[in-house]
């Protein structure tokens, strides 16, 4: 198997070329030069681990199987995860077909643990082949639940160091906490004065420094990255979907073969993409529903054909998805065009010199044969959150809250209300304790763990061990800078130069 970019069809790369660099050259993405097909049966019955080293075995060719199978086992292994890395609960009731895909019992509680754990494993054997003796560098902007779930899935990961910026004022209380008590000898958190913009820029302008480029290499060492437009960090998120729908057989609420729908509460659309990827390698879905909240951007291109950044941006409830360019279209997008890098090329430009572009009817339309927009503000997540407890007595966090109803609003204008729909369930309901149990009950003042215990005691569900073991643990990281002071703070923490500058 061998890739290529969206903005460059020619390219023929490798599977841990593509990890290691990232991005290609000319600022396109990675994509695999085929889908590979399989068939159901064969995968049918495997344990998670075992489905998910067949899938990679597809992908990473110039892998071999012991080392695809120690990746595997280092990220899935049931202490990390409590069992099986992913739970699927269907919902009765009459709100149509509904199956929650579990995606957080990872350390982090977010599914962002599905890609980030075994992300780290991918790029070191990676590296191995490409840059044997350097050390890794990964510099991370986050607004939340990707740092935390880099420092997570890097930690301790040998010939690897992290490097987590955040925003001081930018992050939930829980958020902050879970990256400041980070444990592992690899692992920087250091808090930045400003939003996440502010933070992103910084982190930009160090990656892009020749300069810096040429300091680090003089030390052995090289920028990496770990965000969500690595190959590495989508090719994980097919596996789970193939899984989910094995599930449902095993269940009884299909037969093999028979289609089911896949809702995803979508930000930069990573998640979605990768379900669209397993149906093309021959995973029965019917119509992908993209849930976007307050900022429906994606909502808007699909009924329209015209991806328009330039619009106001709202913090919501839902952080992980507040995000105006979702960079992963672009493959979907490389895909629906008959793979016309040119036409990519063009469009991102438009996006990039005049903040919109327009796909015209011929994808609008296989846009719009696969895929549902709808989006859900501030006050419906809150009554979805109510709604779903009331009614299903099932707790769901913000992000999911956002899924559940965008796929209401779809059975409501369809009348499809049989066909058995994967909902992907992103976060743990403690993760987004403030607004979630606001949804169910005046807020008293607090801090999170009083708002946790209240959750607990309200819904007799379990909170994560994982969080609660957070608040004896002492806070390593206290840092707070000026985003001008990034540079030096990533020089003196590799120990390069003195950090003077
Ligand atoms: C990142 C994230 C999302 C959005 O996923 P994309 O792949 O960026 O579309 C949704 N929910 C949660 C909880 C997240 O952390």
């Amino acid at each position: 198997m061998k890739y290529k970019s969206t903005r460059n069809s020619h390219l023929r790369l490798e599977a841990s070329q593509v990890i290691a660099q990232g991005i290609s050259e000319e600022g396109g993405l990675f994509v695999p030069e085929r889908l590979p097909a399989v068939e159901l049966a064969n995968l049918a019955d495997m344990s998670y681990s075992r489905l998910a080293a067949s899938i990679f075995r597809l992908f990473l060719t110039d892998f071999t199987d012991e080392q695809i199978e120690s990746c595997v086992s280092h990220a899935y292994s049931p202490d990390k995860f409590g069992g099986e890395p992913v739970k699927l609960i269907s919902l009765s009731g009459v709100q149509g077909n509904r199956h929650l895909l579990e995606l957080w019992h990872g350390p982090t509680c977010a599914f962002k643990d599905m890609a980030l754990q075994i992300l780290p494993h991918f790029l070191a054997v990676s590296l191995k082949k490409s840059a044997p003796d350097k050390q890794a560098v990964i510099l991370v902007a986050t607004s939340g639940d990707t740092g935390k779930a880099a420092l997570e899935g890097f930690r301790d990961v040998p010939s690897t160091h992290v490097i987590v910026f955040y925003p001081q004022n930018g992050v939930s209380p829980m958020q902050k906490r879970q990256m400041a008590t980070q444990e592992g000898a690899n692992v920087s958190v250091c808090a930045i004065n400003g939003n996440f913009d502010d933070a992103q820029t910084a982190v930009k302008r160090i990656f892009t420094d020749d300069g810096i480029k040429q300091q680090l290499a003089e030390h052995g060492k090289m920028f990496s990255s770990a965000n969500s437009i690595n190959w590495g960090r989508l090719l994980p998120q097919i596996v789970y979907y193939f899984y989910a729908y094995f599930e449902l057989c095993r269940k009884g609420k299909v037969q093999l073969g028979q289609p089911v729908h896949v809702a995803v509460p979508t930000g930069n659309f990573g998640n979605i993409l990768a379900a669209y990827y397993a149906r093309k390698m021959g995973l029965p879905v019917k119509k992908f529903i993209c849930a976007s909240n307050a900022n429906r951007v994606l909502t808007d291109f699909i009924r329209t054909g015209v991806y328009d950044r330039h619009r106001e941006f709202f913090a919501t409830s839902s952080p992980s998805m507040d995000i105006l360019i979702s960079s992963n279209l672009e493959r979907l997008l490389y895909a629906l065009s008959d793979e016309d890098s040119g036409c990519l090329t063009d469009w991102m430009e438009q996006l990039a010199v005049q903040g919109y572009y327009d796909v015209g009817d011929r994808v609008r339309t296989k846009v719009q044969e696969l895929f549902f927009g709808g989006s859900c503000d501030d006050a419906g997540t809150s009554r979805t959150v109510r709604e779903i407890w009331e009614k299903d007595r099932y707790l769901v966090d913000t992000h999911t809250a956002v899924a559940l109803d965008v796929y209401r609003q779809y059975v409501e204008e369809t009348g499809d209300n049989s066909t058995p729909t994967i909902i992907a369930s992103t976060a743990s309901p403690y993760k987004f304790v403030e607004d979630v149990l606001g949804a169910l009950e005046p807020l008293e003042k607090g801090d999170e763990y009083a708002y946790m215990a209240r959750l607990e005691a309200l819904t007799h569900t379990g909170m994560p061990l994982q969080l609660k073991a957070l608040k004896e643990k002492p806070v390593r990281f206290k840092e707070v800078i000026q985003s001008g002071e990034a540079l030096r703070y990533v020089l003196h923490t590799l120990g390069i130069g003195g950090g003077e500058k």
